[in-house]
């Protein structure tokens, strides 16, 4: 287990043989034994902030603090006063966003004081009340690998681009499933982790909110993606920002099938469920906290998440917020390029600009 195998895995031999020897029986207990190695793992984490490296404890952290975000936007909405509040053309921000931004950074501010993280909300009252504070990490993510090349990072390596409430125009109308929190943790430059959490995807048995995370180098948890059938073309594009461009690029691509629904965050679930094959937008509205997350995800499953001339964002602490040359992902079984010479010079103009 990443670093601190070795460590890790002579202490829990160390803890489970105490068990053993406590309950003093020749067959082990196995129930003891795995209670005892989830208390041993807890206390381990908690006490070796050092030890486990800093991308796992921000993802472990990001995952379970987007799920509490998730319960905030579901509260805000039971209660039914979203308060509103018109950023500017086609940009609102609701109670729930504002309230989810600032679970979300006072959380992660306490306990990564020294990584940057920009909010699309701006600044935040981070003195939040203690329910709002998530303390606990996910134990499960804590339980993986930390890939070789993420292991010895600083903290100045980081920025973490939050979006609170990912469509929140789709939220304001009712289509709550486009609803998505994105946490997205870029490292010197690039996407590479993600946090996507779903407040109002229904599970079975009725349970609402799921959560989906993806880290360059290990791979996705949190669902089983999927492929659409690669014998015809399924295109996703906004349904609240759409424009001459949109169709002009559409028209051009010539799909057999187009999904229109709110988010990024949404979008590129899409493509990971095997909904559809692209995600395109040739528009300038997105901001670099809608795609960090979805880059990282998509991107951990083989995807390919670029602006319309095929080139990646950038998402150091310094970058202008806009991605003005637009959005183009793919789910990493149709060819990105490809996609792209399809796309017209008239678009790709306007793109440039
Ligand atoms: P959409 O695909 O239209 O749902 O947009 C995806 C994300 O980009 C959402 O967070 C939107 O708020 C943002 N976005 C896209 N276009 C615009 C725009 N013209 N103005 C403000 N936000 C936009
Ligand atoms: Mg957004
Ligand atoms: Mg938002």
């Amino acid at each position: 287990m990443f670093v601190l195998s070795n460590l890790y895995t002579a202490r829990l031999m160390r803890s489970a043989a105490t068990v053993s020897k406590t309950i003093q029986t020749e067959k082990v207990n196995f129930r003891k034994v795995q209670s005892n190695h989830n208390i041993y793992f807890k206390n381990y984490c908690n006490c070796n902030k050092m030890t486990v490296p800093t991308i796992m404890r921000v993802m472990a952290l990001s995952i379970t603090t987007a799920n509490r975000a998730g319960t905030i936007i579901r509260d805000v909405m039971k209660k039914g006063n979203l308060n509103i509040v018109e950023k500017g053309k086609d940009d609102l921000q609701t109670e729930a966003d504002r309230s989810a931004q600032r679970c979300i950074i006072a959380s992660l501010t306490k306990e990564f004081p020294n990584i940057k993280i920009i909010g699309e909300e701006g600044g935040s009252d981070l003195n939040v009340k203690d329910d709002w504070l998530v303390k606990e990490s996910d134990a499960e993510f804590l339980k993986q690998n930390c890939p070789e090349e993420l292991q010895e990072l600083k903290d100045e390596d980081f920025v973490i681009w939050v979006d609170p409430l990912d469509g929140t125009s789709e939220y304001t109308q009712g289509f709550l499933d486009h609803v998505t929190v994105l946490i997205g943790v870029a490292i010197k430059n690039c996407a590479v982790g993600g946090v996507i959490h779903q407040p109002y995807y229904e599970n079975d048995g009725g349970m609402l909110g799921r959560t989906i995370w993806g880290l360059k180098g290990l791979g996705i948890g949190g669902f089983v993606p999927s492929y659409p059938p690669d014998n015809k073309l399924i295109i996703t594009t906004t349904r609240s920002h759409f424009s001459p461009s949109v169709q002009a690029a559409l028209d051009a691509l010539a799909p057999n099938e187009v999904i229109k629904v709110g988010g990024a965050g949404f979008k590129v679930l899409q493509l990971l469920e095997g909904k559809a094959h692209a995600y395109v937008f040739p528009n300038p509205g997105c901001k670099k906290w809608d795609t960090c997350a979805p880059e990282a995800v998509l991107e951990a499953n083989g995807g390919t998440l670029t602006d319309m001339l095929g080139d990646h964002y950038s998402y150091n602490a310094c970058i202008e917020f806009p991605n003005k040359r637009g959005v183009l992902a793919t789910n990493g079984k149709i060819d990105h390029c490809e996609i792209l010479k399809k796309i017209p010079e008239s678009v790709l103009e306007v793109m440039r600009k």
